[in-house]
């Protein structure tokens, strides 16, 4: 599904991805991990398509396709959906309005119709209520005055409603309690399914315990320097990433 070769990026002229290689079939989760400013999000940003970053060597393909040459609502039309490490609040626009005119935008771009209002309204009900919301939150802004763990949770229903073919999801258990991180653990494993694939970046092995990955890959100044499996995120627990960067 996602095929990284040799991908260098960089921006305001300093490198930071250094030949990132990684593989990602359908079906598959896979954890990265890695010291802070290891380029992680760097990476998750630059699949989304953020303008910012310059691609110096190397290419990512998406299906087959080069995902590099598509803009990023090109990218979100194919199935690729990045949550954000700090979601943005929308303030004035509801989140019904956001979900419906998200929606609509990638069914658009695929050249599926819109949604009858009424089955749009039944949809997003239905994943409210698998992410355990308060439906009175279809109607304030987007995350706008929500806490941390509410964006977090808001942004797991973005994913449900959208279903994407590949998850990036940056650091989307930084700073939440037990409970949201199980309601967001159990949104992902929701969507887990043989056609679709999830690239999770995250500092903790907690989120692990809950979404077992099938690969951990630990990024360290740019580059995958170790990748193994469920196990290597324990390890890492344990150990720290010191002795990965020594190697390194
Ligand atoms: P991580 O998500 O692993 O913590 P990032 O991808 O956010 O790491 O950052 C990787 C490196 O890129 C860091 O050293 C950071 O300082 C640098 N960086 C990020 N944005 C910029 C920028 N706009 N200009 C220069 N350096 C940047
Ligand atoms: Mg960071
Ligand atoms: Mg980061």
């Amino acid at each position: 599904m996602l095929d990284i070769d040799n991908l260098h990026a960089r921006i305001d002229g300093q490198d930071i991805l250094k030949g990132i290689t990684l593989r990602i079939r359908a079906g598959e989760v896979h954890a990265i991990m890695g010291p802070n400013g290891s380029g992680k999000s760097t990476l998750s940003k630059l699949l989304a398509g953020h303008p910012d970053y310059v691609v110096t060597q190397g290419s990512v393909r998406f299906g087959g396709e080069d995902l590099l040459a598509l803009d990023p609502e090109a990218r979100a039309a194919r199935g690729v959906f990045l949550g954000f490490q700090y979601p943005v609040e929308i303030p004035g626009v509801s989140n019904m309005v956001f979900l419906k005119a998200a929606l609509n935008a990638q069914r658009k771009a695929r050249g599926e119709k819109e949604l009858e209002a009424a089955d749009f309204i039944a949809w997003v009900r239905h994943r409210v209520k698998q992410m355990k919301m308060d439906p009175a939150m279809l109607s304030r802004g987007v995350n706008e005055g929500f806490s941390g763990g509410e964006k977090k949770r808001n942004e797991i229903l973005q994913m449900l409603v959208l279903e994407p073919k590949l998850m990036v999801l940056d650091e989307t258990d930084s700073g939440l309690d037990i409970d949201a991180l199980k309601v967001v653990a159990d949104g992902i494993n929701l969507m887990r399914s043989p056609e679709r694939a999830v690239l999770l970046v995250t500092h903790y092995q907690r989120l692990l315990d809950h979404v077992q990955p099938d690969f951990v890959h630990v990024l360290a100044g740019g580059r995958i320097v170790k990748s193994g499996g469920p196990d290597l995120a324990r390890e890492l627990e344990e150990k720290g990433y010191g002795w990965l960067q020594q190697a390194a």
